[in-house]
């Protein structure tokens, strides 16, 4: 593109809060036909809050929370955070955890009250051969009304399970209709489970989803679409959403996350709204028409 018209497109860019990082990006904007999403702080509010807790085999609900409070105040994940919330709101926030160890998109432990105490990805749980058992069926039914679910395990029984729901931004909805009317294929990519993840991404009128996606697995999966010939942007918010942010061809970070994502994007949104994206890559489209 012309200089001209390069900086005519950053100027209407900035008019609406979309900072394109360099001449490039705007250029590669307009050759995009795949937008990826990431769903936690990116088509969601990144604000979960509890919305049910299940204790089983015989645990009180109120000793499920204490534990898995105490073990998640050592966490910053926002489903570590709505735990913790949750807890102090009912004023059960009484223990300490020792030995506290974070695993990355998968869960936490500590020592709480003389256990051994895990909180985290039932999916995880199960890779270390905890046994769910009738539990099984609580899961299904929580995951399927697209509750993020985490399980508190310890000593190899399942203690509970504590579901959070986070809710789309307002015009999530409305800025995946017009990439469709765009003419662009859009992916949820998340680490949250399959179940779940669909429920969100069907209320975003979203129709491809790759869930359960370790956090280094999230650039992978960009790759893989590269190969098929896709011209890819990714949009994310978080630390995880970093690798893949570079891998696309075009990285879009919001405003509201993290600065490792801002930091990495060829496109930054400065509000945290996602009708940036489709307005980005209209500016790109336009700026490459007006040299053609
Ligand atoms: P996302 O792609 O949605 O941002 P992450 O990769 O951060 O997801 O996490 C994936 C999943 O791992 C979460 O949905 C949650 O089930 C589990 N998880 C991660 N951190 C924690 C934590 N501190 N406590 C409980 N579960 C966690
Ligand atoms: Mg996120």
């Amino acid at each position: 593109a012309t200089p001209t018209a390069v900086m005519a497109g950053t100027g209407k860019g900035a008019e609406k809060g979309i900072l394109f990082k360099n001449s490039e990006a705007l250029e590669k904007c307009s050759k995009l036909d795949s937008v990826v999403l990431d769903k936690t702080g990116t088509l969601t509010e990144g604000k979960p809050r509890v919305a049910h807790v299940v204790p089983m085999n015989g645990e009180t609900e109120s000793r499920l929370v204490r534990l898995a409070a105490a073990v998640e105040e050592g966490s910053e994940h926002p489903v570590g955070r709505a735990v913790v919330a949750f807890a102090k709101n009912v004023g059960n926030i009484t223990s300490q955890a020792t030995e506290f160890r974070s695993h990355g998109g998968k869960g936490v432990e500590g020592v709480v009250e003389g256990d051994r105490i895990r909180v985290g990805k039932p999916l995880w749980l199960k890779s270390l051969g905890i046994d769910f058992e009738h539990g099984n069926e609580v899961l299904e039914s929580l995951e399927a009304g697209g509750n993020t679910t985490v399980a508190v395990e310890s000593g190899g029984k399942i203690l509970g399970f504590v579901a959070v729901t986070d809710t789309l931004k307002p015009d999530s909805e409305k800025a995946v209709a017009t990439l469709h009317k765009m003419g662009l294929s859009v992916t949820m990519l998340t680490g949250d489970n399959a179940a779940s993840a669909k429920v969100m991404a069907s209320a975003a009128g979203i129709d491809r989803v790759v869930a359960d996606v370790l956090p280094h697995e999230k650039n992978e999966t960009v790759a893989a679409l590269q190969a098929e010939g896709k011209t890819i942007a990714m949009v994310g918010d978080g630390i995880n959403d970093a690798p893949a942010l570079a891998s696309a061809d075009v990285g879009i970070a919001i405003g509201t996350g993290t600065d490792v994502a801002m930091e990495t994007a060829d496109v930054v949104l400065a509000s945290g709204s996602l009708a940036g994206v489709p307005q980005a890559i209209g500016i790109g489209r336009a700026t490459m028409r007006t040299i053609r």
